[in-house]
């Protein structure tokens, strides 16, 4: 079974490990950075809706790079 990941917007399989329960609702993630932002803020991703992938590696300085591979959506396994 296939669920929507809240933080970034993709599909996970309900066997992930990554999960956690919020108000009773049970969310899946594709990844720790996902699981760990949602914990961070729940309630900014279920207003808004998935963000796209949190900022794991990048930081502030690193403008230059662009996000070259952000349009292809795969970079978030
Ligand atoms: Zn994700």
């Amino acid at each position: 079974m296939m669920k929507i990941d809240p933080v970034c917007g993709m599909e996970v399989e309900t066997t992930t490990q990554y999960k956690t329960v919020y108000k009773g609702q049970v969310y899946y993630f594709c990844s720790r950075q996902c699981l760990e932002a949602f914990r961070k803020n729940p309630e900014y991703y279920l207003e808004h809706g998935p963000q796209g992938m949190p900022g794991e590696t990048h930081s502030h300085e690193e403008h230059e790079h662009e996000h070259h591979h952000s349009a292809h959506g795969h970079h978030c396994h």
